[in-house]
């Protein structure tokens, strides 16, 4: 099945449901057990069936037979958040004394994660450069657990081998994690080697900036059964309405996907002509550095792009430009249907094992499903503010 057919019948089952299109959401904490027998019997196999309100809902159920065939992995654990997902694997994973290679372009909060949390636990983070390719090798240890990748990096676009880091970390017995949020439907993870995937649903998933919500995919039974395990014993769970409006919002990821990289790709050639910028960050674009892995091991791009300005700018005239857009507006997250953007510059890039220019004036976008010409003409008037700020 094509990915378009997948996403518009994976987990659907309307016969268990009186016919009914999609599942109903189960409002739900308790579930009666018809005999003490039954309720003993329900404790052996805890993750099967429904059992508890925390352990899964049919609506759980469902979403996460959709998320797992779209990721292309076995079975898939719904988490409350993007963020709940990255620590829910890592957590599965590591233990003292462990070694934990993370990508120095990742999510924000996950590097504070591992500097706060893991580290407390007694597990040590060593930060690697997202082009670090076969350079990989060394820096493996023999307590390496994990190695996290995140590809591109969401607020500079670098594209990682993924594949040749796999390899190499599974010669060295590491289990390898992807943040694969940027990718979304148009990178498969465990056909490149992958071992545990993990999405930000509340992104391009959920695709109306209207719920929270995370998944981690994993590869086989095992796997599953660590990650399930581990999530359940820190009690994280998705409301019910959440996994509905993920459910809800994966019937139409494909063609919104396709807007919103049809989109950022016309912003990002049009900004390519403008002298106010100095660099588009965006994979898809054929002059970008990443773009040969991008085209090999992608299918698609998504709406979220950078730019760098060119130097002399400043900071009254830049935040003239970006308080008075009328499509893009100032907000963290990405992937709804509204355009977004959020300034990157001065040290808001953390970066600790590879080169980032701190005086670059960078911006992230996030190209929304607004008339992409009408998205042209906020920029234009953008651009007059900066220069004339
Ligand atoms: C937003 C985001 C997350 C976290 O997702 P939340 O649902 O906000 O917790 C993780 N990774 C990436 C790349 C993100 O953009």
């Amino acid at each position: 099945m094509k990915k378009d057919s997948l996403i518009t019948h994976a987990g659907r089952h309307p016969e268990r449901h009186f016919g009914a299109v999609n599942p109903p959401v189960y409002h739900v904490s308790t579930i009666l057990h018809p005999s003490v027998a039954a309720m003993e019997q329900s404790g052996k196999k805890p993750f099967e069936g429904v059992r508890y309100g925390r352990f899964g809902t049919p609506t759980t159920h469902a979403f996460e037979e959709a998320l797992a065939a779209v990721e292309g992995g076995h079975k898939t654990v719904a988490t409350s958040s993007g963020l709940a997902a990255i620590t829910g694997a890592l957590l599965a994973y590591l233990k003292a004394g462990d070694h934990l290679l993370m990508v120095d372009t990742t999510y924000f909060p996950t590097r504070k994660f591992c500097d706060s949390v893991l580290a407390g636990l007694g597990i040590e983070t060593t930060y690697y450069d997202p082009l670090v390719g076969a350079g990989i090798k060394d820096l493996l240890r023999p307590n390496t657990r994990v190695v996290f990748t995140e590809s591109p990096g969401s607020l500079t676009f670098e594209v990682q081998d993924i594949p040749l880091i796999a390899e190499i970390a599974h010669g060295h017995g590491a289990v390898v994690m992807m943040d694969n949020t940027w990718g979304v439907l148009n990178f498969q993870p465990f056909a490149h080697g992958v071992d545990v995937s993990i999405q930000a649903c509340t992104k391009y998933v959920v695709g109306h900036a209207d719920a929270m919500l995370g998944a981690i995919t994993l590869k086989d039974e095992d796997s599953w059964l660590r990650v399930k395990s581990s999530v359940a014993a820190f009690g994280h769970s998705p409301g019910a309405e959440e996994l509905y409006l993920g459910l809800r919002g994966l019937r139409t990821l494909a063609v919104r996907l396709r807007q919103h990289a049809a989109t950022a790709l016309t912003l990002c050639q049009w900004l390519q002509t403008r002298p106010e910028i100095e660099r588009v960050l965006y994979p898809a674009l054929a002059d970008d550095p990443g773009h040969d892995l991008w085209q090999r091991d992608f299918t698609g791009a998504c709406g979220l792009f950078g730019v760098i300005l060119k130097p002399g700018f400043g900071k009254p005239a830049i935040e003239a430009m970006l308080d008075g857009y009328a499509f893009f507006g100032l907000g963290f997250s990405w992937g709804g249907f509204e355009s977004l953007v959020i300034p990157t510059y001065g040290h808001s890039i953390i970066r600790t094992a590879s080169a980032w220019d701190h005086a670059a004036i960078s911006l992230r976008y996030h190209a929304g499903l607004e008339d992409a010409c009408d998205l042209i003409g906020d920029l234009e008037a953008g651009f007059d503010r900066l220069r004339g700020g």
